[in-house]
């Protein structure tokens, strides 16, 4: 058993049993950023409220969203 057995067991849990995802960021109440714990698939909140996978189109958005909800909300 190797290490790299271990990251393709990650990798078949995640095909049958779906991704384990925890927030990497809050983007605003709604929407988040997560990562998957065992292959670091990352996803986000799409407009829908469905995770989505995170393109770099969707990480842009995400920044936008980040800075004008601190404008709006410097408590949050
Ligand atoms: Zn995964």
């Amino acid at each position: 058993m190797s290490t790299k057995t271990t990251f393709s067991l990650g990798r078949i849990y995640c095909s049958v049993f779906g991704h384990r995802y925890r927030v990497t960021r809050k983007v605003t109440s709604h929407i988040n950023e997560y990562q998957c714990m065992l292959c670091g698939h990352e996803a986000t909140t799409d407009d829908k409220g469905k995770i989505t996978k995170l393109t770099p189109q969707l990480k842009d958005i995400n920044e936008t969203l980040t800075t004008f909800h601190k404008k709006k909300n410097p408590a949050f």
